[in-house]
């Protein structure tokens, strides 16, 4: 940790299900963070269906745990109407179940390219797929202002635009705010995907406390053997996270701090009680 940027508040430690998705069920990641003082969860809606939309609801109420944010709405391209329909249903099914575990933002992978049926990438028409991008946030917005649940668009590392998220960086994000105005709508800032960007921290600083609805952690290893699932523990890679962490400060962020890491071959394989354990270390030593 350098002299200069103060230890992290352990109380704004918050872990996102999918880090520890391979070993135990929600209920068990739930009571597993209680148990050791991890005060924030973010949870994934296939893991909320799972155990039932109330039941996930009041286990993470029961257990006093903040909802940093709920994952995920979003892949607004569709090859027809047929299919924009749909997503646009899944995402206010989606707002919903974020209201109903009292989230404090709806994050969006906002999608790519388009694909056909069978899930092939049917269209390089890359613009035309951000245009529905925009469109479709901006239908979506219209439902989540009014119930009240802040959407965060989490800009991908480029590497997913076509297949995950068109939208790439933080200077899409914000003038997508700027396009669609930032009355609930922000950014999801995840480390992983914009470490990068000569415009970091700028962009961050534009985006101010106002927009700034999350904060992601994890670490960018060198090699990285797996473009999704190999994403690395805060302090095994290259990222300079209290860097990071002294620009959101200084721009007004002060919610929490979310350990996300898909690990298929490391993380997921150990004990999820010591992977739990290190993100409690590593978030006091290395964030
Ligand atoms: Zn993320």
């Amino acid at each position: 940790m350098p002299e200069s940027v103060s230890t992290p508040d352990p109380s704004l430690l918050s872990i996102n299900t999918a880090t520890v998705r391979q070993q135990w069920r929600l209920p068990d990641i739930i009571s597993g963070c209680a148990a050791l003082g991890i005060r924030g969860i973010a949870p994934w809606r296939d893991q909320v269906a799972e155990t039932g939309l109330k039941e996930a609801a009041q286990r993470i109420r029961d257990a006093g745990l903040l909802v940093s944010g709920y994952c995920r709405g979003g892949m607004f391209p569709a090859i027809d109407g047929a299919g924009r329909r749909a997503a646009r249903d899944d995402n206010r099914r989606a707002v919903d179940e974020a209201l109903t575990v009292g989230a404090r933002c709806l994050v969006l992978v906002v999608g790519g390219l388009l694909k056909d049926g069978e899930g092939r990438i049917a269209s390089k028409d890359l613009a035309g797929a951000r245009s529905m991008v925009r469109d479709g946030v901006g239908d979506l917005l219209e439902y989540s202002r009014s119930a009240g649940m802040p959407l965060a668009i989490e800009p991908l590392h480029p590497m997913y635009a076509a297949d995950r998220a068109c939208i790439n960086t933080m200077a899409q994000a914000n003038d997508l705010c700027d396009e669609l105005g930032d009355d609930g709508l922000g950014i999801a800032v995840d480390v992983y995907h914009v470490w990068w960007d000569r415009e970091l921290k700028d962009q961050i600083e534009r985006a101010g406390d106002k927009r700034l609805l999350a904060f992601h952690f994890c670490d960018w290893l060198v090699p990285t053997r797996d473009l999704l699932l190999d994403r690395g523990m805060m302090g095994d890679g290259v990222i300079d996270l209290p860097l990071i962490r002294s620009w959101m400060e200084r721009a007004g962020y002060r919610g929490a701090h979310e350990v996300e890491i898909f690990s298929a071959n490391d993380w997921w394989k150990r004990d999820p009680v010591e992977v739990l354990r290190t993100c409690i270390h590593r978030h006091q030593t290395v964030c």
